[in-house]
């Protein structure tokens, strides 16, 4: 490794500077390994089939506060993090494994309360719970959850087959799920500051809900299969659409061009994000945890995309080289920057 990077501060690489800066010199040496470190999912031959794994661990004050989030619903979203990175491959979860830490602070009801959660989310997506660990924890909670797939060899989708001129689609809207932490946050804040019991989140559900219980697209994938869709590239939008993007683009060789008016952001966080003084594509572009699909097709579908209404068209890939840029109704163009160390 560089001897000068010892000296930096872990902050100076952002979240995957860091993840490449420790992982540049891995190399896969196992048949069986088809894919490993970069996309949402480790890839196995598993000979008729291919099996997918993924692995997201969340931390008390980090990823959650438990003062606003109940732990039925932290257990639901732990296993929606987990399987989304398989649905992101074009493949089906089978099954999740859960390494649980936990502090003598919280009581038994609490931790059955998490796993009545995770049930639920195992439930509605047809996942197993399968195993995992329990250990004990000083400083608080801490959740890993290891999610297991399957895909057949022909149907997997990578980060990194998109091709200049594929149309650039996404499902849902975005900046909701930030939108309705900051709103959580507001209301902590003015409870810790007035000791205000009733916090004021009426007119906002959509939002709560989209970062508290959130659940992902399913439906489109099925929709897409109908139509004989395939696209060449695939993400899930977890870390920002911006970031998710530039993955894809930096993967693919390619660079993109999106339209500001063709993102998609719901009512709800837009009225929010105006009440905050804050232009509401940037949490839709920077704010994470949408857990919508954001894929390229190639451009002769641009007709036959059209017959998923589920998904929306907001640009497209271009050559190398070429930069990547917002492109508002004026023409003006905005360079898409991703954040450096985001959760
Ligand atoms: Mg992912």
């Amino acid at each position: 490794m560089d001897k000068t990077a010892h000296k930096k501060s872990i902050n100076d690489f952002g979240k995957f500077g860091l993840v490449n800066h420790l992982t540049k010199d891995v190399r896969t040496g196992n048949k069986t390994t088809i894919t490993g470190i970069g996309d949402d999912s480790a890839v196995v031959d598993s000979g008729n089939n291919l099996t997918l794994v993924s692995t997201d661990l969340l931390l008390e004050g980090i990823h959650f506060n438990l003062i606003y989030t109940p732990l039925k619903h932290l257990g639901y979203k732990a296993v929606i993090r987990a399987i989304s990175d398989i649905y992101a491959m074009n493949g089906t979860p089978g099954q999740v494994m859960i390494a649980l830490g936990i502090s003598s602070k919280f009581k038994l009801d609490q931790v059955e309360d998490l796993y009545e959660g995770i049930s639920l989310a195992c439930e509605k997506y047809h996942v197993d719970l399968v195993g995992g660990d329990i250990t004990s924890s000083l400083t608080g909670m801490t959740i890993g959850v290891t999610s297991i797939g399957t895909a057949g060899k022909n149907n997997i989708i990578k980060r990194n087959g998109a091709r200049p001129n594929d149309l650039i689609c996404v499902t849902g809207d975005f900046g909701a799920s930030f939108m309705g932490l900051q709103l959580l946050e507001r209301e902590r804040k003015l409870f810790v500051k007035d000791k205000v019991t009733q916090p004021d989140l009426s007119g906002f559900e959509y939002v709560i809900k989209r970062q508290l219980k959130p659940e992902i697209p399913v439906s489109t994938l099925i929709d897409l299969k109908k139509e004989e869709i395939i696209p060449t590239s695939m993400i899930d939008v977890t870390d920002g659409l911006a970031s998710d993007l530039l993955h894809i683009c930096k993967l693919s060789g390619t660079c993109c061009r999106i339209f500001y008016s063709k993102v998609p952001i719901d009512y709800e966080t837009t009225r929010l994000a105006e009440e905050f003084n804050i232009d509401p594509m940037t949490p839709a572009l920077n704010g994470g945890e949408d857990f919508e699909l954001l894929f390229t097709v190639p451009l002769e579908m641009v007709e036959k995309i059209k017959l998923v209404p589920s998904v929306k068209v907001i640009g497209h890939m271009t050559t190398s080289g070429s930069g990547n840029y917002i492109v508002g109704d004026d023409g003006s163009e905005v360079e898409i920057t991703a954040q450096g160390w985001k959760e």
